[in-house]
């Protein structure tokens, strides 16, 4: 058996797991590469994964850096299933149709510019009925039980905690008599946050690829996370401010709706409105509504959820872009919360071009924001920064609540690895920039004695 990495090896973002056997070739997740110069020349089928000869493709979760390849798969003749949680599947056709949108708009735009420029005119990489074509091969499993997908390979979705349907996954790959088995972490969610079920236990595996996007630190607990919160809320509310808080639709946006609700209801900070400018946030937020029973224990009455409901009472949603344009002559207090989370695109551009110039505003980063995107320049500490070809300057406080991220922080990816690591598997580590996986491998070995990989893109570990 082989397993090639076409992504996420010493990065974030772009997962993809090829795996062969001798009887079947299997892709787990085939995500897009996200923040970096050569994205566009990344983004592509790579020539070894021969999407004709491909047995079944099976999904960790929907974020588009696990999913955003998918549309070129049937384009080059896959014609075999597409595997994942139901609330995945249905997650990841709206972000795959929104991912489309975006592409048509930004080559429209580039188009304009090259035909004055004499240049040749681009062609996005695949287009909203390339996306339709790909929803055709969703299949869905369940969680938990080990369902054949392919000739020899059966696969296990074990609840990740990270975002609603998101699972880890072992396969279990018989091999003549024998029987080997790998765990595909996806993304490992915390342990007792809002909303999502807590990640479940895995054990017995001969090879782990664990993501280590934090590798390198702790998140603070969640009472702590909570406190921190208030108190970066409370301050903009004091000084008036617009608090942007540039999110992924799906998982953070609920996430911050949960916190905002709580400081209303213990009565915190008097409610002031939240203005959810993201279309696909608020389909999102639905599918959420749909799978009640992916909830965790706080959330599982009815009447939680009502509660919920009616402290939100000050939740706009905009959908029109004429409705995301008017919220610049608001004044504050108040929160935005827009797309994309590392603000890479999206209309969080537009709000932080108007408004990070302003003292009285507070930018809240509560997700990973990956080397090469805006949001990395903020944490940095860049000013001025670069928005639409323009310099604007910094004066906004800018805050990162990792406590909030999707993401386990190193006890957590710890205490998931404990039960498999148990038994003595190779584990490589993914879906981590150096800085994250190269002081989590050093942690494992002191351990548990086991020295991890750290593969690079196109590297293949076979068993
Ligand atoms: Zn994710
Ligand atoms: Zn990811």
């Amino acid at each position: 058996m082989r397993i090639t990495l076409f992504g996420a090896a010493g990065e974030v973002t772009g997962s993809a797991y090829l795996v062969t056997t001798p009887r079947a070739r299997v892709l787990v997740d085939f995500g897009m590469f996200q923040g970096g110069r050569d994205d566009d020349e990344r983004n592509v089928v790579p020539r070894d994964l021969r999407p004709r000869d491909l047995d079944a493709v099976v999904i960790t979760h929907a974020h588009i850096d696990h999913t955003g390849r998918l549309p070129l798969l049937p384009k080059s003749g896959y014609r075999g299933p597409i595997y994942g949680t139901p609330a995945s599947l249905e997650t990841a056709e709206l972000l795959l149709h929104d991912t489309a949108r975006l592409q048509a708009g930004d080559v429209l735009r580039a188009n304009r510019r090259r035909e004055r420029a004499g240049l040749h005119l681009l062609e996005p990489p695949y287009t909203e009925q390339d996306v339709a074509e790909t929803i055709k091969h969703f299949k869905a499993l369940p969680y938990d039980e080990p369902m054949p997908i392919a000739p020899g390979v059966a696969v296990q979705m074990v609840e990740a905690g990270h975002v609603l349907g998101s699972a880890s996954i072992k396969m279990i790959i018989a091999d003549d008599d024998r029987e080997k088995s790998v765990v595909f972490s996806g993304d490992i969610g915390p342990v007792g946050a809002p909303i999502l079920r807590d990640p479940g236990q895995i054990t017995g595996a001969d090879l782990v690829f664990m993501e280590s996007t934090y590798g390198d630190r702790d998140h603070r607990p969640i009472a702590a996370t909570e406190t921190e919160f208030a108190a970066v809320i409370k301050a903009a509310v004091a000084r008036r401010g617009k608090i942007l808080v540039p999110s992924f639709a799906v998982g953070r946006t609920q996430a911050i709706l949960y916190y905002l609700a709580e400081l209303f209801r213990e009565g915190v900070v008097r409610p002031f409105p939240i203005y959810l400018d993201s279309p696909l946030a608020i389909k999102a937020t639905a599918i959420y509504r749909h799978h009640p029973e992916l909830a965790d224990e706080e959330l599982d009455e009815e009447h939680e959820r009502r509660r919920l409901r009616q402290d939100l009472a000050t939740l706009v949603l905009c959908e029109t872009s004429d409705e995301s344009r008017a919220l610049n002559d608001i004044r504050g207090p108040c929160v935005i919360i827009a797309g994309s989370g590392m603000c890479n695109g999206g209309r969080i551009l537009h709000h932080l071009r108007h408004n990070l110039w302003k003292r009285e505003t507070a930018v809240l980063i509560v997700g990973y924001q990956g080397a090469g995107t805006l949001g990395r320049a903020l944490v940095d500490g860049v000013n001025p920064v670069t928005i639409f070809g323009d310099p604007i300057s910094v004066r906004a406080s800018i805050h990162t609540i990792n406590g909030l991220s999707a993401h386990a922080g190193q006890s957590g990816l710890m205490s998931w690895l404990a039960p498999l690591a148990a038994t003595g598997p190779r584990i490589v580590l993914t879906h981590g920039e150096e800085r994250g996986r190269a002081p989590l491998a050093r942690l494992i070995e002191e351990r548990h004695s086991i020295k991890c990989e750290l593969p690079t893109y196109g590297e293949t570990i076979a068993v």
